[in-house]
C-alpha cells in the first residue's frame, strides 16, 4: 500500500528530515537513546525529540573510544563522530544500559558545543521512593531544557505535548488491535517502518499521518493467514529480519521491544502535578531489560501478548554483547517453557546475515508449523 510505503523512506531520509526541520522551526533537535527519556518535556520546550537509529557503516574511529560494546553503541558512536549527527543539538542520556552510557560520554567528551544532560533513572520503579526520585529529577531536566530552548515550559505547553503524545500511542494501539486477527492487514516489517519513522518525527505530524493511515488499513484486503511469530530482544533499527520472516511464510504479529511496543503501550494520565503524572507514565510503562530485575513485570507481559496476539512461536533475538537481554533471558526462557510456548533464540549485529539467519529460521518454523492446525485447516474433514 502506498501510505505503508513512506514510513521505510522517512526512516531512510531522517537526517534530511532533521535538517529540514530545524531550518523551519529554528528549534533544537534532542538525540536520546535509551528507553526512559519523558519526550513530552523536550516537545513542551519546542524540541524534536529523535531517537538514535544504530546503522552500520565504514567505521574508522569507534574502536578508538569504544571498546568490545554491543554494535548498535559503536555503530552509534561511529555516525556521531563521523558528523551523521551533527544536527542534533542536544543528548540525553537517561540511566539505562551501560553501553549507551558510553555513547554518551564519547559525544559529550569530543564535541564541546553540545549540550548534554545526564538523567538518573531508578533501576526499581516500583520501589516507593522512585516516583519522588523521578519528579525531581524531571524538575532539573526541565529547567535546563528551559535554559536551553529560552522557552518557559508552562503547565499550558505541558499539556499540549502529553495530548499529543498520547494521542499518538492510542493511534498505535488501534494499529496494533489489526494485528490480533487471524488474517492481519498489515505485515510485521511495515509495522516496524512505522514505529521507526515514529520514533525520528514530530509527533503532531506523525499523528496526522496515522490518521489517514488507519482507515484505508481498515479496508485493506487481508493477508493470508501465516504462522504468527512474536519478537522480543534488544532493540531494533531497521525491518531486515521481519522481511526475512515475511519471505519464509510467517509474519511478526507483535513485539515486546523496547522502541516496538513498549514505546507507547501505555499513556500519560493527567494530573495536576504534571511532572508526577509523566512519572508514573515512565515508571508504569512495560520494563526494559536493565529494570527488571527486583520486581519482574516482563515474563507476564510478554505471556499475556502472546495469548492476546495468538503467537504461535517466539524469537528472542539479542544483539551481541548486549548485557540487559542477555542476562534476563533466563527468565523469560523459564516462563516460555513452563507454558509450552515455541521459542528460537538467536543473536546478530545491526546487520542480519541473510542466509544463516533463514537456515535457522526456516528451521524453527518447520517445527512450529506441524502443530500448528488452524493453517492446515482445521475446520476441514479429516480425510486419512
Ligand atoms: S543493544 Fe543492549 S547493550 Fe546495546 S545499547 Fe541496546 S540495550 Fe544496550
Amino acid at each position: 500500500m502506498e501510505k505503508l510505503d513512506q514510513f521505510k523512506e522517512m526512516v531512510k531520509n531522517r537526517h534530511d528530515y532533521a535538517w529540514s526541520w530545524k531550518a523551519r522551526t529554528g528549534g533544537k533537535v534532542l538525540g536520546y537513546c535509551p528507553p526512559y527519556m519523558p519526550e513530552e518535556l523536550a516537545y513542551a520546550a519546542g524540541m524534536l525529540p529523535v531517537r538514535l537509529l544504530a546503522e552500520q557503516m565504514p567505521d574508522v574511529v569507534s574502536a578508538k573510544w569504544i571498546y568490545a560494546s554491543c554494535y548498535p553503541a559503536k555503530n552509534m558512536t561511529n555516525m556521531i563522530l563521523s558528523g551523521v549527527y551533527d544536527y542534533m543539538d542536544v543528548f540525553v542520556n537517561i540511566e539505562d544500559c551501560q553501553w549507551m552510557f558510553n555513547v554518551f560520554e564519547v559525544a559529550m567528551h569530543t564535541n564541546p558545543s553540545l549540550l548534554t544532560h545526564y538523567m538518573f533513572f531508578t533501576d526499581y520503579p516500583e520501589a516507593p521512593t522512585a516516583k519522588d526520585v523521578t519528579v525531581s529529577e524531571y524538575k532539573v531536566l526541565k529547567g535546563k531544557l528551559e535554559t536551553w530552548s529560552g522557552k518557559t515550559i508552562t503547565d499550558e505547553a505541558l499539556d499540549e505535548a502529553i495530548a499529543i503524545y498520547n494521542t499518538n500511542r492510542r493511534l498505535l494501539r488501534r494499529i496494533y488491535e489489526l494485528r490480533r486477527v487471524y488474517r492481519t492487514v498489515i505485515l510485521g516489517s511495515e509495522m516496524m517502518y512505522i514505529l521507526l519513522a515514529n520514533q525520528v518525527t514530530d509527533k503532531a505530524e506523525m499523528n496526522r499521518l496515522l490518521e489517514e493511515l488507519i482507515p484505508e488499513l481498515e479496508k485493506h484486503e487481508p493477508f493470508d493467514d501465516r504462522l504468527r511469530l512474536m519478537l522480543i530482544g534488544s532493540e531494533t533499527y531497521s525491518a531486515e529480519l521481519e522481511e526475512l520472516v515475511e519471505s519464509l511464510g510467517a509474519n511478526v504479529v507483535v513485539d515486546e521491544l523496547d522502541n516496538g511496543s513498549s514505546s507507547f503501550w501505555n499513556e500519560v494520565v493527567p494530573q495536576k502535578d504534571r511532572l508526577l503524572a509523566l512519572a508514573f507514565r515512565y515508571l508504569g510503562r512495560p520494563h526494559s531489560a536493565m529494570k527488571d530485575s527486583n520486581w519482574r513485570r516482563r515474563p507476564q507481559h510478554i505471556f499475556e501478548l502472546t495469548e492476546d496476539y495468538m503467537v504461535d512461536g517466539v524469537l528472542i533475538v539479542k544483539q551481541l554483547l548486549c548485557h540487559p537481554h542477555g542476562s534476563d533471558n533466563y527468565a523469560l526462557w523459564k516462563m516460555l517453557r513452563e507454558r509450552n510456548i515455541p521459542y528460537h533464540f538467536f543473536e546478530r549485529d545491526t546487520t542480519l546475515p541473510p542466509d544463516e539467519t533463514k537456515i535457522r529460521l526456516g528451521g524453527f518454523l518447520d517445527m512450529v508449523r506441524p502443530g500448528v492446525t488452524r493453517i492446515r485447516g482445521w475446520h476441514q474433514p479429516l480425510v486419512i
